[in-house]
C-alpha cells in the first residue's frame, strides 16, 4: 500500500531518533518543534518544515507527539485546535495514567482521537530490534496506523483505555528506576570500604542477571493469592532487610533506600505474612 505521511511534533532527542527513522523508510514527514532551530538538521535530511503547531497538525491525519509531559500537548495543540478534527493523536510523552485520560476527553471533544504510546528504549534504539512500544486506545485506529508506528518500533496494543498503556510505561520504568538505585546503593555500601565501582561490577552484574529468575514463581504466587514460605520467607528476608538497614546506618551513607524496604517486610509481618513467602509483600504494596 502507500507509505502514510506522518507529523511529528517535538524535536527532543526522541522525536528526532523518530523523524530519522520514518524518513529512512520513506514517511513524507512534517515536523514542527517550539523551538524551531531543532528542525533544521531534520528538514536538511528530507522532512516537511512547518511553520506553525497547526499547519503541522492540519499536514496529515496520524500526528505524534514526543513532548516533556502532557501539560506541553495543551500548550502545543491549544494553538492549532481548529484543525483537530479527525486526527489521531499520538501522544508519546510520559506523563500519568489519570492526565492521559482526561487528554483522551479533551481530544475527543474536538473530535480528534488519541492514541497513547509509551516507547520503552532510549533515543539511541529507537525503531531497532530492541525496540517496543506501548499503545492504548481504540483498537480500531490502532490497526489502521500499526504499520506506520511500526517504523519506531514493534507495537504492542495492550487495550482501549487510554490509561493504560502510560500504567505500563511507568511500571517499567519504575522497575529500571528502582533498579539502578539498587545498583547504586549496593555500590555505595562497599564503596565505603575503599571498593571501586569497577571491582564491585561483576558481583553486581551476576546479581542483576539472576533476579529474572525469580520473577515466575512470583507471578504465579501473586496470580493466585497464595505465598507458600518454604523457601525465604518474610521474617527471614525481614530480617536481611534490617541488618541491611543496620549495615547503611553504621557506614553513614544515605539510609532511604533499605529503610523504606525494610518498612515494607515489617508491615507484611504485621498483616501476618512472617511464615510466607517474599511475594506476599504485594499484598502490603497492594492495600497501599
Ligand atoms: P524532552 O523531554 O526534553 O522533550 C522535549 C520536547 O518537548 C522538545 O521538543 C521541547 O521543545 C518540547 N516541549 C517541552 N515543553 C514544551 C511546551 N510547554 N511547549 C512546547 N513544546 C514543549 O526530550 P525527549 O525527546 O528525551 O523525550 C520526549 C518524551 O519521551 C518524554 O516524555 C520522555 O519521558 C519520553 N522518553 C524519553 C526517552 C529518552 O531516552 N530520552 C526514552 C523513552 C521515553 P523545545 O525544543 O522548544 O524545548
Amino acid at each position: 500500500g502507500e507509505i502514510e505521511p506522518v507529523t511529528v511534533i517535538g524535536l527532543g532527542p526522541m522525536g528526532q531518533a523518530m523523524v530519522r527513522r520514518f524518513l529512512a523508510a520513506g514517511h513524507r514527514t512534517t515536523v514542527w518543534n517550539r523551538t524551531p532551530g531543532r528542525a533544521d538538521a531534520l528538514v536538511e535530511a528530507g522532512a516537511v518544515r512547518a511553520a506553525t503547531a497547526g499547519e503541522a497538525v492540519a499536514a496529515n491525519r496520524l500526528v505524534l507527539l514526543s513532548l516533556t509531559d502532557y501539560a506541553a500537548m495543551y500548550d502545543v495543540l491549544g494553538k492549532a485546535e481548529a484543525e483537530l478534527a479527525g486526527r489521531v493523536v499520538v501522544n508519546l510523552s510520559s506523563d500519568t495514567p489519570e492526565r492521559t485520560r482526561e487528554a483522551a476527553a479533551w481530544l475527543a471533544e474536538r473530535a480528534a482521537v488519541l492514541l497513547t504510546g509509551g516507547i520503552m528504549v532510549p533515543e539511541e534504539l529507537v525503531g531497532t530490534e530492541a525496540a517496543y512500544v506501548f499503545y492504548s486506545g481504540p483498537r480500531a485506529t490502532f490497526d489502521a496506523h500499526e504499520p506506520t508506528l511500526r517504523v519506531i518500533g514493534r507495537p504492542d496494543h495492550r487495550g482501549e483505555d487510554p490509561g493504560l498503556a502510560q500504567l505500563y510505561y511507568q511500571a517499567q520504568l519504575s522497575l529500571f528506576l528502582t533498579s539502578l538505585a539498587a545498583y547504586l546503593y549496593a555500590t555505595a555500601l562497599v564503596g565505603t570500604a575503599g571498593v571501586s565501582a569497577t571491582e564491585f561490577l561483576p558481583y553486581a552484574v551476576d546479581n542483576a542477571n539472576s533476579l529474572s529468575m525469580y520473577l515466575a514463581d512470583a507471578a504465579r504466587e501473586i496470580d493466585a493469592g497464595r505465598y507458600p514460605g518454604d523457601q525465604a520467607n518474610v521474617t527471614m528476608m525481614g530480617a536481611t532487610a534490617d541488618h541491611i538497614v543496620g549495615t547503611a546506618r553504621s557506614t553513614g551513607i544515605e539510609p532511604a533506600l533499605p529503610v523504606a524496604v525494610k518498612a515494607l517486610y515489617d508491615r507484611a509481618i504485621a498483616a501476618g505474612h512472617g511464615k510466607d513467602g517474599w511475594p506476599s509483600l504485594y499484598e502490603v504494596i497492594r492495600k497501599g
